[in-house]
């Protein structure tokens, strides 16, 4: 006889963690990616985790590090108010989700496990250089999110495991970052390609002390920039090599055709919405 499937939404993130153990499940946090991809085949996704009551899960810490909880909304993350002043970046990447609807329902956890080349969540987080925390039973481990994409649709995460936090460390007073979103349209559109960039300048404001750089939708993972970050770090801001910094990053990327877009077009927008970014950063880092 055909086993039916159970739907379970514990309110603790420990039974959560048990019923993982002890029955093949499909987890759903807001649902926006998971049941929209499987809108002709619900039955097909068994047995159901709705993580939806577990408060553990919600909301952001600040504190020496910043903890992003995998249920914190888009929409959240975007009215946080430590985020809109701190680092609106991230704010507006949030707020370039989808409609008021996916963003009330879709979360940060969501976002980064349905491992989207073209999340908007990833450029800014990689930037940051944001760790996540994975938990399996007893066990946690913590890895870099730039190790955690391995190809569309495809992460490290393993069956059973949970994403339980985004973490990073709240960049120096005078880091300051932009991040550019194309898509087809203002709202309601995937990216054709995006980037974020997060500056740090010296202490004499003259020069680039840090960068990071990361594109999404431009290759099977989001990418982070390094050459294109090692030309810059230390540049003159008077005196920036824009142009071998655009040939440089040209060739980081690795875009395709797609209905959204051509790799070539991805790869000229990308250089665009790059200086575009870089100059915003370094204009915000002055206001500061
Ligand atoms: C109309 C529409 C427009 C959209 N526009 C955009 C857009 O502009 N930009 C963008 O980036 N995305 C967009 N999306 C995609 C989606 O809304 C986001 O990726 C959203 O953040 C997904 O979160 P969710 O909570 O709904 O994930 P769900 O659909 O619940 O889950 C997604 C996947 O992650 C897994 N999962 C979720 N949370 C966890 C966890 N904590 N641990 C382990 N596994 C987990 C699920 O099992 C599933 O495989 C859009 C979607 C729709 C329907």
């Amino acid at each position: 006889m055909e086993k039916k499937a159970q739907y379970f939404a514990p309110s603790a993130l420990e039974e959560a963690l048990k019923l993982l153990q002890k029955h093949q499940l499909t987890v759903i946090a807001g649902g926006t990616d998971l049941l929209v991809q499987n809108y002709e085949k619900l039955p097909a996704l068994g047995s159901i985790l709705d993580m939806s009551r577990i408060d553990a899960l919600k909301g952001i810490e600040v504190g020496k590090e910043v903890s992003i909880y995998t249920l914190t909304t888009h929409a959240q993350l975007e009215a946080h108010p430590w985020i809109k002043e701190k680092l609106p970046f991230l704010a507006a990447a949030a707020g370039e989700v989808g409609s008021p609807q996916v963003r009330n329902r879709g979360t940060a956890g969501g976002n980064i496990v349905n491992a989207s080349p073209a999340a908007d969540l990833a450029p800014p987080l990689i930037s940051l250089d944001a760790r996540v925390f994975l938990q399996k039973g007893n066990e946690e481990r913590i890895i870099n999110l730039e190790d955690f994409f391995l190809g569309p649709g495809q992460s490290v995460l393993e069956k059973g495991e949970l994403l339980v936090k985004v973490v990073f460390k709240p960049p120096p007073a005078r880091a300051a970052g932009c991040y550019i979103k194309i898509g087809q349209r203002k709202a309601q559109a995937i990216a054709i390609t995006s980037v974020a960039v997060l500056v740090e300048m010296a202490a004499d404001g003259k020069e680039i002390a840090d960068i990071r750089i990361c594109l999404g939708s431009v290759g099977p993972v989001p990418i982070r920039a390094r050459k294109t970050e090692a030309l810059l770090q230390g540049a003159s801001r008077a005196n920036l090599p824009l142009k071998e910094a655009c040939r440089i990053l040209e060739a980081e990327i690795a875009p395709m055709d797609d209905i959204r877009g051509t790799a070539w077009y991805r790869q000229q927008v990308s250089k665009t919405i790059f200086r575009r970014a870089l100059m915003q950063a370094l204009a915000h880092g002055e206001v500061r």
